[in-house]
């Protein structure tokens, strides 16, 4: 099968405060996979602050990679390219099941019509997803203020902890809870920057408020110390950044963690493994986004969540607000069309490299 990649770059609309740090480009790969059957797509969008290989590091690995790709050379790509696993065999995978794109005669590319792009739903927005997704408020304060919050309808929402002073930080979120709409329910991340003693005073707050879950209190070499405070409160916890590859979920499982796992699929390395391993074991997930396109996105939902048993847990998803670009609304094809064809990104991938432009 013929490889072609695209790289992109999307600005936030104001950058992403986590505990991680500020974030203001989401940069990822768009791969197209042409053969006699038509064209399927796959996506790389890394998170070199969660374990994966770098924006660089994936940009050359796959510019490095035949035209002409085989199913072997999909298979082979290491373990330190989680990011890159997860697009080529996403790509690997739609082009074996589904009805492909056609080629136009001569071989030229065809808008994405009557095929897989309309055979798949597209996202509508952030709150007219196929699926009921939460929504990411801003960081601290500013999310008193957010729009997001007036709404009629009950909404899952997800707040950002651990960024500001912990009594600062509480004190907004009481704040915050109370101008909740009714019926809504609110999921709080801390990215793993909470200390034991901070995590004890957050879930000892969240307790009387019914919130959803805490997400990744602690650092991810914490296992043992999220087990005990899972069992001491009854606030739900769910880890993240501890299992973000498949083998960490893997790790986690077998060390007895019976609670919630976040899963971003395009961190966690081959998707047809994520996919077995969740079937064998039933296990509570939260899927969430890392910012990707409708690319990676219809895939997880297509290939992942759908073939996995039906949960009433939003999906993380709801980021769409965080871009300008309008992405949301566009098919892989749409998406294809604006980007510049790689040869002239030589250039740029010597800069970002540079720069360390990562997250
Ligand atoms: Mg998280």
């Amino acid at each position: 099968m013929r490889l072609d990649v695209r790289a992109y770059a999307r600005p936030f609309k104001t950058p992403l405060q986590t505990h991680h740090g500020s974030w203001s480009v989401r940069r990822g790969l768009i791969l197209r996979l042409e053969s006699e059957a038509g064209i399927s797509w796959g996506e790389v969008v890394p998170i070199a602050a969660f374990g994966t290989e770098s924006y660089a590091s994936a940009l050359a690995f796959c510019q490095a990679l035949p035209e002409q790709i085989t199913r072997t050379e999909i298979q082979q790509v290491p373990a330190t390219h989680p990011a890159c696993q997860f697009g080529l065999e996403a790509a690997w995978e739609t082009a074996q099941r589904s009805p492909l794109a056609p080629l136009k005669e001569g071989g030229n590319r065809t808008e994405c019509g009557a095929s897989l792009c309309s055979e798949v739903p597209l996202f509508k927005g952030d709150l007219g997803g196929s699926l009921p997704a939460s929504i990411l408020l801003p960081t601290g304060k500013a999310a008193l203020n957010s729009p997001l919050l007036f709404s009629n309808q009950p909404r899952t929402y997800k707040w950002k902890i651990g960024v500001a002073p912990i009594q600062q930080e509480l004190a907004v979120f009481e704040e915050l809870v109370g101008l909740l709409p009714a019926g809504a329910k609110l999921r709080l991340d801390a990215n793993g920057g909470l200390s034991w003693q901070n995590a004890c005073s957050w879930l000892q707050l969240c307790d009387g408020y019914g919130i959803e879950f805490l997400e990744q209190p602690l650092p991810p070499d914490e296992l043992a110390l999220m087990l005990k405070l899972s069992q001491r409160y009854s606030t739900p916890i769910a880890l993240d950044e501890s299992v973000t590859s498949l083998a960490q979920l893997k790790a986690c499982h077998a060390q007895g963690w019976r609670g919630l796992y976040v899963t971003k699929a395009p961190l966690a390395g081959s998707p047809v493994a994520l996919r077995e391993f969740c079937q064998a074991q039933a296990l509570d997930l939260v899927w969430s986004s890392v910012f990707e396109t409708n690319v990676a996105r219809q895939y997880i939902e297509n290939c992942l969540i759908k073939a996995l048993p039906a949960v009433d847990r939003a999906v993380g998803f709801g980021i769409d607000h965080w871009f300008t670009d309008g992405w949301e609304r566009y098919s892989p094809e749409q998406i294809w069309q604006r980007l510049n064809p790689m040869e002239s990104l030589q250039h740029e991938a010597g800069a970002i490299g540079a720069f360390g432009i990562d997250h």
